[in-house]
């Protein structure tokens, strides 16, 4: 049984994007904290994240993933934005014990010139003032496209992060389909190359999470531009591949592809039948 859904905007709230995920055919779906640019989040409403709790749990959901806004940067080179990263992270880890067991995912950050060490050791400080041991969620690192200073292209930049976080247990990885090829690793020609080798360096157990997407560029490229399933240069029988792979089997996937909601829909139901074939 596949998991597949898509990302959804979080403006209606909570039960309105689970009911929005069952019209596409979804059965997990992704969602903003709060608007990726901005800082602001809304009161939460409890009542609603319940509802979406029991609504997931009636449809047999897999875990959702809330994703931290891809600004805040846990390495700035200013212990201002730092703050500001860990401050906002520590408040959507509170918001989010009204889902519990679910994922909240973010960006490992950019060095912006100080060096891959640095970034790592900030990171790896910022999750260890934030994780709590009685949380219910798992917080999840990226898969990044190395672009710019961004950490996280490498697996064994993850690995590094991972291993200085005290309270390893509460940490996953999210694999992106886009980012990692245009990172350089070959999942077009060699998937079960590239799985051995996130296996090697960070353990497969990790694993919690797919984002599923095709990229505008080649592999290498290190550029993050996300496209529709099968117009890029992943392509559909590559990423078929991926959601047929039986080490990726249960695993929630999900699409950040360029679409509106029928869009979405459509991959969802084209992705299903891949998986089936
Ligand atoms: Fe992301
Ligand atoms: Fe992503
Ligand atoms: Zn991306």
């Amino acid at each position: 049984m596949l998991h597949i859904g898509c990302h959804l905007s979080s403006s209606k709230g909570f039960l309105a994007m689970g009911r929005q995920a069952l019209e596409l055919g979804a059965d997990t779906f992704q969602f903003f904290t709060r608007n990726p640019r901005g800082s602001r989040a809304k009161d939460l409403d409890s009542a609603d994240a319940a509802a979406l709790m029991a609504l997931m749990a009636e449809h047999r959901f897999a875990p959702i993933i809330a994703h931290a806004p891809y600004t805040l940067n846990l390495c700035g080179a200013e212990e201002k934005n730092r703050a500001f990263a860990r401050e906002t992270m520590a408040d959507d880890l509170r918001r989010l014990e009204h889902l519990p067991g679910q994922y909240y995912n973010f960006h490992p950050g950019s060095h912006v010139g100080q060096g891959t060490e640095a970034g790592i050791a900030f990171i790896a400080q910022g999750l260890n003032d934030i994780l709590h041991p009685d949380q219910a969620t798992t917080v999840l690192l990226e898969t990044m496209a190395g672009k710019g200073s961004e950490v996280g292209g490498r697996f064994e930049e993850l690995r590094e992060i991972l291993d200085r976080v005290e309270l390893s247990d509460k940490m996953g990885v999210c694999l992106d389909t886009c980012h990692v090829s245009d990172a350089g690793y070959d999942i077009i020609g060699d998937l079960d190359g590239v799985l051995t080798e996130f296996d090697r360096c960070i353990g497969l157990e990790r694993l919690k999470a797919i984002h599923l997407n095709d990229s505008k560029n080649l592999t290498g490229a290190r550029k993050d531009r996300h496209e529709r399933i099968g117009h890029g240069c992943i392509g559909l029988e590559a990423l078929s591949r991926v959601v047929r792979h039986p080490a990726l089997r249960g695993l929630p996937f999900c699409l950040e592809t360029p679409n509106e909601l029928p869009g979405y829909g459509e991959e969802i139901a084209l992705l299903r039948r891949q998986a089936e074939l």
